[in-house]
């Protein structure tokens, strides 16, 4: 079946020989050459012009450590061009793959590229310029060939390269077209000392560009970069040798060295408006869409999102099956940028499936309003959770790796000879930064939130005056991180700040914390970097530049557990799962199957090593569902583990990390793990009772209170949860005796194994950032046959709500638009929390000689009486101003025929200043009076004008603004009164001295 031309609407015809397709209205030709044809088609061309064709080289070049990756197709005929090796023929033609990072942070838009193919044809010292232009043009244009319309087509060349400019106007590119441009756009070198030249340049001419004023002028030519021009080849003519005093010197033999972007060129003869609807991505990004459920086109994000997934699983399908150098995810080197452009694909990757696009959060929302509870939760469950979960369980970026190797398998057979050891380093990447996402986001989130609190506690300060840093260290107090490491990254730093510093701090993340992020999240710098940007903040990068410069050295220099090292000795313990026997004991009878210490797995570890031990099964918590993981020891028969903390780093893995206290362990040993009981027994009463809690906010505050997130630790709990307004003092109060009562109660706490879908017919609570199997765990307590509280949760809890003790609300506070966040302690926590309000109290009624039931009437007559004596101070502080004021009357002079009293008195304070004042004018009548004196070190002063005399020109506002800057300050006020301070206490005569001639001066201006 014939194609039907876009451009005549009319049936096309194709061509008998050669692969392009004319109009047969003949008005325009318009081209449907799919890649592979391009890329044939050119390789023919040239090798009917005796060329060699050459395969391609591997992206990372061999032999070369001073390049990571190639960058274009003269790379692997270097060694020809210098003179080091002959060439198998001097006119040589390849399609290479290459791979360029130089662009990463734009990729997502429609052009840049971090792989991409490109097609050359070089001369080796035999032909030059006068071959390279004819044929370029007749390979372009020729209707035998590409056959691009010639009046679509400029020609661009060096200043001064004559000879390219007339090859240009020979074939027929009239003068008009071919542009003279400078070094910046035309020149080539191969840095600072090396071979370089003129180069010139085919651009394809899309149409003008709505908005660009050279388009609208008609003056619009390649190097304006609207986006009208779309460079297609160039041509580098090397000519001279670059010396290193920056002379030129001609080179013996000259070559050309050209290169032709396969995409750019697909976009022309495809007849499309961006490389993603070329056939080179086109059943990627179909594939992205078959799998997310989104469509390409919907809007801009999922359009990036979906780009930057295709584009980068693209590039690391190359990356990892390149026969020669496979390149592995790591953090050095060549690794470094297949892990970038990995995680970053498996980040944009994870953003498709956020929301569900049948089902849009509002419609979730709405549907929870007018179903029943049961039945609304449910729905809602189904389809956000069913898009996260086909995340969680989908081998996303692997599965568009199978279509990347599918549809280029056949021009590359390496793709299909390592497909599956491509799609398996794709698949254990991808895992392994799943995992590491779902573990990070409250990190990421808490650092932004603590610029939330800076803000808050800035602004405050400049209205409110005080302390930022007691109002940050407040709001952090109330939301305490889960982490450790986020406290010392985040806010122990910005406590440390100064103030000029915490302003910085509030719009950029530290090296700190991208470092943080980096080392133990697995997030490259350049991610950080994206994200953060997208909230608004920048990153210090050169503050993590140098952490990481610092890390490269500790971990040299000594043992150490590097993110890498670390991860790469998980991958080769992915297939062990740890049975979990923390519900029923503490303590347990087990064997080491496994030790990580240093760079990856070992045999043993001796007393004073970091070590990662992994047990046949384990009765510590791994830190899940917002529950901390354990600690405690590992006894053996040789020695002791003290076990600092416990983490799941892949699904079913368990690893206890700690120390060699005592002695040394080895793999095999039979030990006794023994999990530290108090802190324990102290985590699950907070979890128990986080249960209670979000049970008695439901039945408080209403059955749309869904939790969002929530900390489980041995000395508080916290709980984020969805609800629109502040919790009123009498909610809080109704919650919390619940929860205290259903304690005192002393309910039972079960758990049972149930299916999924069973637990959601019985309206157990689930949540949408878990992530459940078919079989599921509920907690639940019951009273009188009937449930109180019932959740999907795989904690440890007591068995009795009893065993905790005491509840006690200490915080409620909002976390954002619709999200509010309580914080509680239980049991030993509450009791030394209420032991300490107690002793407080104990103290103050003693140092207030009050019962401390009488504290508060205490403290109101206590303030009472403070106030009393401050009024009698003022009053004796006048009455002694009065005389001192009588003994100033004399000394007042007339200035121009107006009274004038400038003079330096002692005055305990502002207001006997202003008395004095007051007094003098009295007594004087009409006059201008101006006092100074020094009050704690600083100058004070006060500036009086009688109305007759304002009414010609005088301003004590004015007076006194002068006279105070004067001591170094400010102060101003009306005409007739004026206060203010200096800084200058040895400048208060010099100051007064001024008003003399100031009221010279205003008497002058008024007359
Ligand atoms: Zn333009
Ligand atoms: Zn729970």
């Amino acid at each position: 079946m014939l194609p039907t031309c876009p451009l005549a609407g009319r049936r096309a015809i194709i061509h008998s020989r050669f692969p392009r397709q004319a109009c047969l209205a003949g008005r325009r030709v318009f081209f449907n050459m799919d890649s592979q044809q391009i890329r044939d088609t050119f390789l023919r061309f040239f090798e009917e012009r005796e060329h060699k064709v050459m395969p391609s080289a591997p992206l990372v070049p061999l032999g070369d450590p001073t390049l990571l990756f190639t960058g274009a197709g003269m790379v692997q005929f270097k060694p020809y061009f210098e003179g080091r090796v002959s060439p198998p023929s001097r006119r040589l033609a390849s399609v290479q793959k290459c791979f360029r990072t130089s662009d990463i942070d734009s990729v997502g838009d429609t052009s840049h590229l971090t792989f991409f193919e490109m097609l050359g044809n070089f001369s080796i010292g035999d032909y030059f310029k006068e071959s390279a232009i004819p044929w370029a043009w007749e390979l372009v244009t020729d209707k035998n060939w590409f056959a691009i319309p010639k009046e679509r087509l400029w020609a661009a060349v060096y200043l001064d390269d004559d000879e390219a400019f007339d090859l240009w106007r020979k074939v027929g590119v009239p003068a008009e077209r071919i542009m003279r441009y400078g070094e910046e756009h035309n020149y080539w070198f191969c840095g600072p000392v090396g071979p370089c030249g003129p180069c010139s340049e085919l651009h394809y001419d899309l149409g003008s560009t709505p908005g660009c004023p050279e388009c609208e002028r008609d003056q619009c030519h390649p190097a304006v970069e609207c986006g009208r021009f779309l460079e297609i080849w160039n041509l580098v003519f090397t000519t001279y040798f670059l010396n290193a005093d920056g002379s030129r010197t001609p080179l013996p033999a000259k070559n050309i060295d050209t290169g032709m972007g396969l995409e750019r060129t697909a976009v022309i003869l495809q007849d499309k408006r961006t490389l993603y609807e070329t056939d080179l991505f086109a059943p990627i990004i179909q594939r992205v869409e078959e799998l997310s459920g989104r469509r390409y086109g919907e809007d801009e994000a999922t359009d990036r999102a979906m780009r930057i997934v295709a584009e980068h699983t693209r590039a690391a399908a190359f990356l990892v099956s390149d026969d020669k150098t496979p390149v592995l995810p790591s953090n050095e080197k060549q690794g470094y940028s297949v892990r970038q452009v990995l995680r970053r694909a498996i980040y944009r990757g994870r953003e498709l499936f956020e929301t569900s696009p049948a089902r849009p959060q509002e419609e979730i929302e709405d549907s929870l309003m007018a179903l029943e509870p049961g039945e609304g939760l449910r729905r809602a469950l189904s389809s956000r959770e069913e898009q996260r979960q086909r995340w969680q369980s989908l081998s996303f970026i692997s599965s568009v790796t199978e279509t990347v190797i599918k549809g280029m398998g056949g021009t590359y057979p390496e793709l299909t000879r390592q497909r599956e050891f491509t799609l398996d380093v794709v698949r254990r990447e991808e895992e392994a930064f799943k995992d590491l996402l779902n573990r990070s986001s409250f990190v990421f989130e808490t650092m932004v939130s603590a610029r939330g609190w800076l803000s808050n506690a800035l602004a405050r300060a400049d209205v409110e005056g005080g302390s930022w840093k007691e109002r940050f260290r407040h709001s952090a107090s109330l939301y305490p991180t889960s982490s450790a490491a986020v406290d010392q990254a985040t806010i122990q730093p910005i406590l440390k700040c100064d103030e000029d510093q915490a302003r910085r701090m509030e719009n950029e993340l530290s090296g700190r914390e991208v470092f943080l992020l980096a080392a133990t999240y697995g997030f490259p710098m350049e991610l950080t970097r994206e994200i953060a940007r997208e909230r608004g903040f920048d990153i210090d990068e050169d503050g993590f530049e140098e952490l990481m410069r610092e890390h490269r050295e500790r971990a040299r220099a000594a043992a150490k557990f590097t993110a890498e090292a670390t991860a790469a000795g998980y991958d080769a313990l992915a297939d062990l799962e740890t049975p979990f026997l923390g519900y029923e004991t503490l303590d347990a009878e087990t064997t080491v199957v496994g030790l990580l210490r240093d760079s990856g797995q070992a045999e043993s570890a001796s007393e004073g090593e970091a070590v990662e031990v992994i047990l046949r099964e384990t009765p510590f918590y791994g830190e899940a569902g917002g529950q901390v993981g354990d600690t405690g020891e590992i006894v053996g028969p040789h020695g002791r583990v003290q076990v600092d903390d416990t983490q799941r780093p892949t699904e079913k893995l368990i690893v206890h990390r700690g120390r060699v206290v005592d002695g040394r362990i080895a793999v095999n040993d039979a030990v006794v793990a023994r999990v530290g009981e108090g802190r324990r027994r102290d985590i699950m009463r907070n979890h128990t009772a986080t249960h209670l809690l979000h049970a008695a906010l439901r039945r408080v505050l209403g059955s749309h209170v869904r939790q969002q997130g929530s900390l489980v630790a041995p000395d508080r709990l916290r709980f984020d949860f969805t609800h629109m307004e502040a919790i009123k003092p009498d909610e809080l109060a109704e919650i919390q005796r619940i929860v205290n009562e259903k304690i005192r109660a002393d309910l039972p706490v079960a758990t049972r194994i149930c299916s999924f879908d069973a637990a959601m017919d019985e309206d157990v609570l689930a949540f949408f950032d878990e992530k459940y199997g078919d079989q599921v765990r509920v907690v639940e307590t019951t009273e009188g046959g009937e449930r109180f509280s019932g959740e999907l949760c795989g904690g440890t809890h007591c068995s009795a709500t009893g065993q905790i003790g005491l509840f006690l609300i200490v915080g409620e506070s909002s976390i954002g638009a619709g999200m509010r966040r309580i914080e509680a302690i239980t049991g030993r926590g509450a009791e030394a929390y209420v032991q300490e309000q107690l002793a407080a109290l104990e103290s103050a009624s003693r140092r207030l000689g009050a019962a401390p039931g009488d504290l508060e009437s205490r403290a109101a007559s206590l303030l009472s009486e403070l106030d009393s004596e401050r009024k009698r101070v003022q009053a004796m502080e006048r009455a002694a101003a009065a005389p001192a004021a009588e003994t100033l009357v004399d000394k007042a002079k007339a200035v121009d025929g107006i009274p004038l009293l400038a003079a330096r008195v002692d005055a305990p304070s502002q207001d006997a200043l202003r008395h004095m004042g007051d007094v003098l004018r009295q007594r004087l009548g009409s006059a201008v009076v101006v006092l100074g004196t020094v009050l704690n070190g600083r100058p004070a002063f006060m500036a009086m004008v009688t109305p007759d005399l304002v009414k010609r020109g005088l301003h004590a506002g004015h007076i006194l603004k002068r006279v105070a800057s004067a001591a170094g300050g400010g102060g101003g006020g009306r005409p007739e009164m004026a206060q203010g301070g200096g800084t200058d206490a040895g400048k208060v005569d010099e100051a007064l001295a001024l008003v003399e001639p100031l009221v010279r001066e205003s008497v002058a201006k008024k007359s």
